[in-house]
C-alpha cells in the first residue's frame, strides 16, 4: 500500500523547491497558493505542452537525479522549440517513492539549471507519494500564425534535421548491453539540448516541424500524415557524431539514426529556395542542421540507402507498451 506523504513532509519538499526558484515579471503569483496567476502578453497565443518521465521507461534506473531533472524539463522545452514558441513558465508534478530530500535537491540542480538558462519560471506543481514519475507542463508564447505545425509540409520541401540523431539510442544500447559506455553518447541521452533558439528562428522560414522523440522516421511519418504528403530521406546523409561512428558499424548506426528515439532534435521541412537562409540561421544560432531528404506526393516516411534502394528498418521508432 502506498501512503500519502505526511503534510509536514510534503510541505518541507515544496518549501525546498520554492526557496530555489527564480521568478519573472509576468508571474503575479507563483508557488504557494491554490493556483498560479500569470500574465499572457497581449496579442500572443499561449502554447502548452506536457510530458511525463517514468523511471525505467523513460530513463535508466541508474540515471543521476540532476540528469532526470534536466531531462524532464528538456523534453518539454523541446516540444515548444518544435512549435517555434518561446517558453515562459512550467509546472512540475513529482511522484516520489519516499521523501528523499537529497534526491529532490539533485533533481532541482538539473531542472533549475535548464530553467534558469532559458528564463523559465517554475510556478507550481504537485508533490505526491508513488512510483518515481515526473510530469512537467511548459507554457510559452507564439505570435498568431507563426507556430510551426505538423500539418504544413509541402510537396518538394527539403527535409532537415538538427544535430546528430542516433546518439541517445546508441547510449541506450550500450547501457543495455553493459559493454563500452561512451560518456558523450550517455550525455546525449541524459541531457538533451532543447533547440529553442533554432525553433524560434525557423518560425518565419520552415513549413512544418516536429521534435524527434520516438525516432526520425516515426516522427517524420507524423508530419506526413498531418500534411497528407510523403517523405524520403537518404540514409547516407544522416549526420552522425564521431562517437556514434566509432561505437557502431554502419548498418547498426543507420538503424539507430533512422529509428532511435530520445534525441530531441528538430526535424523540419522548408522550401528549397530557403537553403541559404537556413544555413545562415544554423550559423547564427550555433545549431548544426543537415538536409536529409525531401517531401513528395504520397504517404509515409521512407528511407533509401546510398544505392537508391528502399531501406527497411527493423522497427520504426520506440512505442511505449508496444
Ligand atoms: P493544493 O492542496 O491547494 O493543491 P499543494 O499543497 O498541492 O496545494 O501545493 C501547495 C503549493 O505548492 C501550490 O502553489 C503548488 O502549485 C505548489 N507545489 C506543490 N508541489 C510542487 C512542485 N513539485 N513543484 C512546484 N510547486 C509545487
Ligand atoms: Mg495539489
Amino acid at each position: 500500500m502506498t501512503q500519502p506523504p505526511s503534510d509536514a513532509h510534503e510541505f518541507d519538499l515544496i518549501e525546498r523547491i520554492r526557496r530555489r526558484v527564480h521568478s519573472r515579471d509576468d508571474v503575479v503569483l507563483g508557488i504557494g497558493d491554490d493556483a498560479a496567476l500569470l500574465k499572457v502578453p497581449a496579442g500572443q497565443l499561449l502554447v502548452v505542452a506536457m510530458d511525463t518521465l517514468n523511471a525505467g521507461v523513460h530513463f535508466p534506473d541508474d540515471t543521476a537525479a540532476a540528469d532526470v531533472g534536466w531531462k524532464s524539463l528538456a523534453v518539454n522545452l523541446s516540444d515548444l522549440a518544435a512549435m517555434g514558441a518561446e517558453p515562459a513558465w512550467c509546472t512540475l508534478s513529482l511522484s516520489l517513492p519516499d521523501g528523499d530530500t537529497r534526491w529532490v535537491d539533485g533533481f532541482l540542480d538539473g531542472f533549475l539549471e535548464l530553467a534558469h538558462a532559458h528564463g523559465v519560471a517554475l510556478v507550481g506543481g504537485d508533490t505526491t507519494r508513488g512510483p518515481l514519475s515526473i510530469s512537467v507542463t511548459v507554457h510559452g508564447f507564439v505570435a498568431p500564425g507563426r507556430a510551426l505545425r505538423r500539418d504544413a509540409a509541402r510537396v518538394d520541401d527539403d527535409v532537415w534535421v538538427s544535430g546528430t540523431p542516433g546518439d541517445a539510442a546508441g547510449a541506450l544500447v550500450q547501457w543495455r548491453e553493459r559493454t563500452v559506455r561512451d560518456a558523450f553518447l550517455r550525455s546525449r541521452l541524459d541531457r538533451p539540448t532543447p533547440r529553442l533558439t533554432l525553433g524560434a528562428a525557423l518560425a518565419d522560414v520552415a513549413n512544418a516541424c516536429i521534435d524527434v522523440s520516438d525516432g526520425l522516421l516515426a516522427d517524420l511519418a507524423h508530419v506526413c500524415r498531418a500534411s497528407k504528403v510523403g517523405a524520403r530521406i537518404e540514409l547516407d546523409r544522416l549526420p552522425a557524431s564521431d562517437a556514434l561512428r566509432v561505437a557502431f558499424d554502419e548498418a547498426h548506426r543507420q538503424t539507430l539514426q533512422a529509428t532511435g528515439g530520445d534525441d530531441y532534435e528538430l526535424c523540419f521541412t522548408a522550401s528549397p529556395d530557403l537553403r541559404d537562409e537556413i544555413e545562415r540561421i544554423a550559423l547564427g544560432t550555433g545549431t548544426p542542421v543537415t538536409r536529409i531528404g525531401r517531401i513528395e506526393a504520397g504517404e509515409g516516411a521512407r528511407a533509401f540507402d546510398a544505392r537508391g534502394r528502399l531501406w527497411q528498418p527493423g522497427r520504426a521508432g520506440y512505442q511505449h507498451f508496444a
